[in-house]
């Protein structure tokens, strides 16, 4: 009520509007601007292409593929070809994680449509059964969580993970590997078959 200045505010239930609006008007001589979704007739509304618009007429390069990032967001394309050719799969974290049949499943797919499969690989049970001992024996501060995600435990799930890429016959890129275990004699001959096949 008392800042004179300039101010963008988040008012999900119109009360800071309904109270401060006349005051902000006669006091500062400010415009009050409402951005409203759930009112497209009375919102205030801009076009996101006129800005593209502009600098297509006015030649600049990048003009088309602004553009394009701003179509695909208002409307993204759910024919082929999709606008997203990689993804992301884990092996961990109890929302996001896949088991073995899943990962296959999901490789199948990235074969058939042309995708690249990103996986986070980590053995889920080994993280939580660790994490269960350390608590149990008080060990929380954050120094253990490292404790918790031993290099074995990234070693085993990149195994698995490149072994299900070999039998699905799809390269897959593995992530953030951490470890020198996981690119061990016994993975490197894996993943150079799967580079030539
Ligand atoms: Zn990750």
């Amino acid at each position: 009520m008392g800042s004179p200045e300039s101010t963008l505010i988040n008012d999900i239930k119109s009360e800071l509007l309904d109270t401060t609006a006349d005051h902000r008007k006669k006091a500062f001589g400010h415009d009050i601007l409402v951005i409203d979704p759930k009112h497209p007739e009375t919102s205030v509304r801009f076009n996101p292409l006129d800005d593209v618009a502009a600098d297509i007429d006015a030649g600049n390069p990048s003009a088309l593929s602004r553009a394009r990032g701003i179509a695909l967001q208002l409307a993204p394309d759910p024919t082929p070809p999709y606008p997203y050719t990689s993804f992301k799969i884990y092996t961990t974290y109890d929302a996001l994680k896949l088991d073995d049949r899943q990962i296959l499943d999901v490789l199948a797919l990235a074969r058939r449509e042309g995708a690249m499969t990103m996986i986070h690989a980590e053995n889920s049970d080994c993280i939580a059964w660790l994490t269960e001992q350390l608590e149990l024996a008080g060990k929380t501060a954050p120094r253990f969580h490292a404790d918790a995600r031993p290099a074995i435990a990234e070693r085993e799930a990149t195994h698995r993970a490149i072994s299900l890429a070999e039998i699905v016959g799809r390269r897959m890129l593995v992530v953030h590997v951490s470890g020198q275990d996981a690119i061990s004699p016994v993975t490197l001959p894996l993943s150079i078959s799967l580079r030539l096949a």
